[in-house]
């Protein structure tokens, strides 16, 4: 049985994330390096994607949220890009699906 403060409190924080839209592509986050994922401006800056796929997503610190600087290149970074994307508490987290060009562009001061 459900202690119903256990449901209320779940009730909530279905309700919040029920604010939460899908990922939207008119909104990707500048700093996206083109291709087939993106942040979009719903990020909320928690980390989890960075912690997720170290590889790819990283944070802007001026402004306070993650981007994609580098595009998955294999098997392992692309299950890790689903991954975070599947963990992302608000989904700003977007794919447009297999065949989008990536275009990995090295920038100064990123790994
Ligand atoms: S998991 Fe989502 S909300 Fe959290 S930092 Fe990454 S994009 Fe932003």
């Amino acid at each position: 049985m459900i202690h119903p403060a256990s449901e209320t409190g779940l009730q909530s924080v279905s309700l919040a994330f029920s604010f939460c839209s899908m990922p939207d592509p008119k909104a990707r986050q500048p700093e996206n390096q083109p291709g087939r994922y993106y942040v979009d401006t719903q990020c909320i800056d928690c980390d989890i994607c960075r912690e997720t796929a170290r590889r790819n997503f990283t944070r802007e610190t001026q402004t306070g949220h993650s981007f994609v600087y580098k595009q998955p290149v294999n098997a392992q970074e692309e299950q890790l890009c689903q991954e975070a994307m599947k963990s992302c508490p608000v989904q700003a987290i977007g794919d447009d699906g297999e065949g989008q060009p990536n275009v990995n562009v090295r920038r100064a001061g990123l790994p």
